[in-house]
């Protein structure tokens, strides 16, 4: 891990949005001093690197399209440049999936792998099935966080919102109802076939199906 100086900007809590310090030890482990989480410090390293790659990646990819020069070397080898930060920014996100995160950062991070694949699946480098994977993940993600939202929105509306609203609202919390063990066997069966060596953790473990 790097040496933190006087130029690293402050370590954010993900939890609870505060600077805070860290140790300068290399323990797995650390509480937040402001919330008290427990933070996975390689997993928050990891996907703060990965966002870095990520973003530096995605700017140069747009500046690269705005480029009239197509097919040129020059172009080429920038373009094997920008795939393999892509690539740097790919692993590193897996290997924070594979610790502790935060939700949104597992969302974030799931969202983040999806486009990379499918980048990764037109140049032959992952598998279509890698591709799905990821996707689908997403999908639990956005199915999840829409089924919490309607049961909030159910819970807390009261005569300020029509009966039809509220009608729409039970309709698609029952299809959503249906559509979650579908997910799930697609999930394992597709996490079987790819057979990773170090599966990861990016699916949501403290989400329940509510009603
Ligand atoms: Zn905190």
């Amino acid at each position: 891990m790097s040496t933190e100086t006087a130029d690293v900007p402050p370590f954010i809590c993900p939890y609870c949005d505060t600077a805070i310090s860290l140790p300068d030890d290399d323990r797995r482990f650390h509480a937040c001093n402001h919330c008290g989480k427990q933070l996975d410090l390689p997993a928050q390293f990891a996907f703060l690197r990965g966002i870095a790659a990520f973003d530096e990646a995605q700017d140069a990819n747009i500046a690269l399209k705005q480029s009239r020069s197509r097919r040129t070397s020059a172009f080429i080898a920038r373009e094997n440049a920008i795939v393999d930060v892509f690539t740097e920014a790919y692993c590193s996100v897996q290997a924070a999936l594979g610790g502790d995160l935060t939700n949104s950062q597992r969302a974030l991070g799931v969202e983040m792998m999806v486009n990379m694949a499918l980048l990764f699946a037109k140049r032959s480098m992952i598998s279509r099935l890698e591709v799905n994977y990821w996707n689908l993940l997403m999908v639990e993600h956005t199915a999840q966080e829409e089924y919490d939202a309607i049961r909030e929105k159910l819970a807390h509306s009261s005569s300020i919102f029509g009966a039809l609203k509220r009608l729409r609202w039970r309709q698609r919390k029952r299809q959503l109802r249906r559509t979650f063990p579908k997910l799930d066997s697609s999930i394992k069966q597709v996490a079987d076939n790819i057979a990773f060596v170090n599966p990861p953790h990016a699916r949501r473990t403290d989400w329940k199906l509510l009603d």
